[in-house]
């Protein structure tokens, strides 16, 4: 079978200079493809939003093929947000189309001195002027892009107003809510003033052996339908969890400070199915259809998963389940990662829940546990750098951290390596750990995981 193929498309953005390359890496995954190529062109110590830093996208070896749910997409560069190896994928339609013209992995080096995006179709490639698209948030990028081109079809890969405005934690988005949501992949595409890429491509991916791929796929097909997940998977899609996890007692309920949220039926996955999902979405030639669409007082969108959903309502003490699917739909469009957003927002909760910053040090924002005041400005703020946001949107490792607060406010955070940890209070789990067998180099368990630094 054709998979993928090592066709590399190289764009200079300081000269503007396109070329292709045939490399050796046909078949490997993409996140080592990416790894691979930093690690032999990367000079130490560059600057994440600087021009020498890379950023590599590249599609898993068979994406957009017949097998179910091939496409993703690995974006990776020296993460701006940890400084270390940022990388992250994005599912939906991007990834397929970016294979069917002929690309299997894109390199950006150096930086335009003007907004732009990348035009591809198959071997037409360009770099296009994109002031008009400067300011608007993913959805409006990809909508206007597809109306300009007159393709409702294209595929775009865009950040928002957050990448544009080097927040550390942007993400790259695709199908306007699947985003390359970690390690600040937007950012450094803003650094480099690319606004998007857009791609239509025509050449299907073709197996060798035709029937015996099908067979295998056929077969995988019949394995997922069987598997007792895919059910609730299908109706619920991530939200799901968070109910096991309640059970589980590693609810990331008011910043970690509890595992018990009172009220949990009124922000879990079936109050998020019964009161705003109004369809069913899905990726590229998947059958778990798993994302759904929601319609809020606030606005609409695709989401919230598992993530989202916990960080603006029980990680933010918010029992209005509608506020938080707005605010999830406003992340999203602006471009912030949902999860380091929802930690800072949190974080912030705590610290004055504390004493340790009071509503008059981040511009008079109510910052009581859910509070909606928080929860509508806050995203916007930061994805500006507005006001407190300014320093919001450097991470809590940055300028609006602890070392700039207070002592106090440093033994709040929920991070590892810089990087704000996922899903649950790990920390709980703890017994469990300890009964497994550790390791003899027991610095690298050290600090890692949800919630391992935090002290609530
Ligand atoms: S629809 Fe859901 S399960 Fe299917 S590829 Fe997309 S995210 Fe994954």
């Amino acid at each position: 079978m054709n998979i993928c193929q090592g066709n590399q498309l190289r764009v200079d953005l300081t000269t503007g200079k396109i070329s292709r390359e045939l490399t050796p890496e046909n078949g490997i995954g993409a996140r080592t493809w990416n790894s691979m190529t930093l690690l032999r062109e990367l000079e130490p110590g560059t600057d994440p939003l600087g021009p020498d830093n890379i950023l590599c996208l590249a599609t898993g070896p068979l994406a957009g093929s017949q097998m179910i749910a091939t496409c993703r997409f690995i974006a990776s560069a020296r993460s701006p947000l940890t400084g270390f190896l940022g990388d992250s994928g994005a599912r939906g339609f991007f990834a397929p189309e970016l294979r069917w013209s002929g690309h299997d992995q894109l390199v950006f080096t150096g930086a335009s001195d003007r907004w732009v995006y990348l035009f591809i179709e198959n071997d037409r490639v360009e770099i296009r002027d994109a002031g008009h698209l400067v300011g608007r948030d993913i959805t409006e990028t990809t909508e206007a892009l597809q109306e300009e081109l007159a393709d409702p079809d294209l595929q775009v890969a865009a950040i928002g107003p957050a990448g544009e405005n080097l927040v550390r934690y942007s993400i790259i988005s695709c199908n306007l809510a699947r985003a390359a949501g970690r390690t600040g992949m937007g950012a450094v595409m803003g650094s480099k003033k690319l606004k998007a890429i857009a791609v239509r491509g025509d050449q299907p991916v073709r197996p060798v052996d035709p029937d015996r791929f099908a067979g295998a796929c056929r077969q995988l097909q019949t394995d997922l339908e069987n598997h007792r997940e895919f059910g609730p998977r299908r109706l619920y899609g991530t939200t799901m969890i968070m109910d096991r996890l309640a059970e589980m007692g590693v609810l990331p309920a008011y910043h970690y400070r509890s595992a018990e949220f009172k009220e949990l039926d009124q922000v879990n996955g079936e109050a998020l199915r019964r009161e705003h999902v109004v369809k069913a979405k899905s990726c590229y030639n998947c059958n778990v259809h798993c994302s759904r669409y929601n319609l809020t007082r606030y606005s609409e969108g695709e989401g919230p998963e598992y993530e989202a959903q916990a960080a603006y309502t029980v990680k933010c003490g918010n029992p209005d389940l509608e506020l938080a699917v707005g605010v999830s739909n406003t992340v999203n469009r602006l471009g912030l990662d949902c999860i380091t957003a929802g930690e800072v927002i949190a974080w912030l909760m705590e610290c004055r829940h504390e004493g340790v910053i009071s509503d008059s040090d981040v511009d008079g924002i109510d910052l009581s546990w859910g509070s909606a005041d928080a929860l509508l400005r806050l995203p916007e703020m930061i994805a500006r750098r507005e006001g407190i946001g300014d320093l919001l949107a450097d991470g809590v490792n940055g300028r609006g951290g602890p070392h700039r607060r207070s002592e106090g406010s440093g033994t709040l955070l929920g991070r590892s390596q810089g990087h704000q940890g996922v899903r649950a209070d790990e920390r709980r789990q703890l017994p469990r750990w300890r009964s497994l067998p550790r390791r003899t180099d027991d610095r690298t368990h050290r600090g890692r995981g949800t919630g391992a630094e935090a002290g609530g």
